[in-house]
């Protein structure tokens, strides 16, 4: 519970406390250890970016860039912006370190904080994590089935199973100019259900309206025209080589034909793994295809697919089924019997760590009494204390104290130590 004090956090800006942070890592590594035995290559992209890069590649008329985005003018006079994602930062790197003209497809991941200005609820915050995947240069809907079974194997590995995957075709750019036409018709003739910020995306970008998060809205987007009969022949037979290929590696899905996303660089394929466990926020993971955001941010034409997990939506996740017992490292907990033998403390800790790199020591470095470093010992966790006095200096040895059973303490040499925690 937090405590009220003179300073406190940016609101929707909390990191993540020691406690939590175990389970943060088994997940982010379980991932990351996913994604290296599929040959994807970490890139690590700077938290800010000129604004353009967002403006242009996000769109005028999207949430973010209109109302989410912590922009600022810097010392030199220009504007620069916290990233709310991190595709077009590393889209913006890839091109400017020429890493496009190597042989395709190039298969990126990235990792980090993402901060939008949006209204802090659960599963919402103003500064969250992702962790991103992109691939550069695959014309075929077979890397968009790739993000579909490395996220699947994620998922199993982490036993969540009340996931869904929601699939659509937002087709090529004529097929969306032909529907955004009839769907400003639609919202015209009901635009006394719209909010004044609604019918300025009527007026910027129809699309948009799709994305809402209000239930009155969501209520009358049912009755709306789809996108689907409007997409071309090719994105349809695009569409169904996708569909096929996820059946084929056995992952089901659900087509959602107003699935749209809530940024402009998406084309053709798009997606989103949703659950029903999260209340409102219930996109844990999204993406799809960007065939025309290199080639619109100076680079050369090159297709591309990418997607991101939101890391507090999963934590989440975990936590509330318990999921992911995460193995701690097993603990010892080193003390002295009076302040006197510190140093020699500290030395023989470091001999035990050489000897047991797999094991973690918690060096007692206060000067307390020995009554109340033994209290300390039985509360940090750990199997055993292990105590070093006058009599170990003098013959080499240590006691080891078990603190979760009732063995009796024993006196051994640190190459016996292993043994005698395995009971032996
Ligand atoms: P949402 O529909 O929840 O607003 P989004 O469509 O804006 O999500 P993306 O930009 O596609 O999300 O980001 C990918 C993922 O990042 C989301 O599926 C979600 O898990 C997570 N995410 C996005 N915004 C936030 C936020 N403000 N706080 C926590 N997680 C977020
Ligand atoms: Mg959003």
């Amino acid at each position: 519970m937090a405590i009220k004090s003179k300073y406190h956090a940016v609101r929707g800006m909390t990191g993540s406390l020691p406690k939590e942070n175990l389970l943060w890592r088994t997940i982010e590594d379980d991932l990351i250890q996913i994604l290296s035995s599929y040959s994807f290559q970490e890139i690590r992209l700077p938290i800010i970016e000129y604004s353009g890069i967002f403006n242009r590649s996000i769109g005028e008329s999207s949430d973010i860039v209109q109302k989410e985005m912590y922009s600022f003018t810097d010392r030199n006079g220009e504007s620069l912006t916290l990233r709310p994602e991190g595709t077009a930062g590393c889209v913006r790197a890839a091109i400017e370190n020429n890493l496009l003209s190597t042989s395709a497809p190039l298969r990126l991941w990235y990792h980090g904080p993402m901060f939008r200005y949006e209204r802090p609820q659960r599963g919402r915050q103003r500064q969250f994590h992702q962790i991103g995947l992109e691939i550069f240069g695959a014309d075929s809907v077979l890397a968009e089935t790739e993000l579909m079974v490395i996220f699947s194997r994620f998922w199993s590995s982490l036993g969540i199973s009340d996931i869904t995957l929601q699939i659509n075709s937002l087709g090529n750019q004529e097929d969306r100019q032909a529907y955004i036409k009839v769907l400003t018709d639609f919202f015209s003739n009901h635009s006394s259900k719209l909010s004044e910020h609604n019918l300025q995306k009527l007026r910027s970008n129809p699309l948009r309206i799709l994305d809402s998060k209000d239930p009155e809205i969501i209520k009358l987007i049912s009755d709306a025209p789809t996108l689907d009969n409007f997409i071309s022949d090719e994105a349809r037979a695009r569409f169904t080589d996708f569909k096929n290929l996820l059946s084929m590696v056995g992952i089901n899905f659900k087509e959602n034909n107003k699935l749209v996303r809530g940024l402009d660089y998406y084309s053709d394929i798009v997606f989103e793994w949703t659950t029903e466990s999260l209340g409102a926020q219930n996109a844990v993971c999204a993406g799809g295809r960007y065939d025309d955001l290199i080639g619109q941010l100076g680079g050369k034409h090159t297709s591309a697919v990418g997607c991101a997990v939101g890391l507090e939506r999963v934590v989440e996740l975990c936590e509330q089924k318990e999921l992911l017992k995460t193995p701690k490292m097993p603990k010892l907990f080193v003390l002295s019997t009076d302040a006197q033998y510190s140093k020699e403390l500290l030395v023989l800790c470091e001999k035990l760590r050489d000897m047991y790199p797999k094991i973690c020591f918690e060096l007692d470095i206060s000067e307390r009494s020995l009554k109340s470093k033994m209290k300390k010992a039985d509360k940090s966790e750990a199997e055993a204390a292990i105590i070093i006095g006058q009599q170990e200096i003098e013959e080499g040895t240590l006691t080891v104290r078990p603190l979760r059973n009732s063995r009796a303490q024993k006196s051994c040499n640190m190459s016996e130590l292993e043994d005698f925690l395995k009971g032996s």
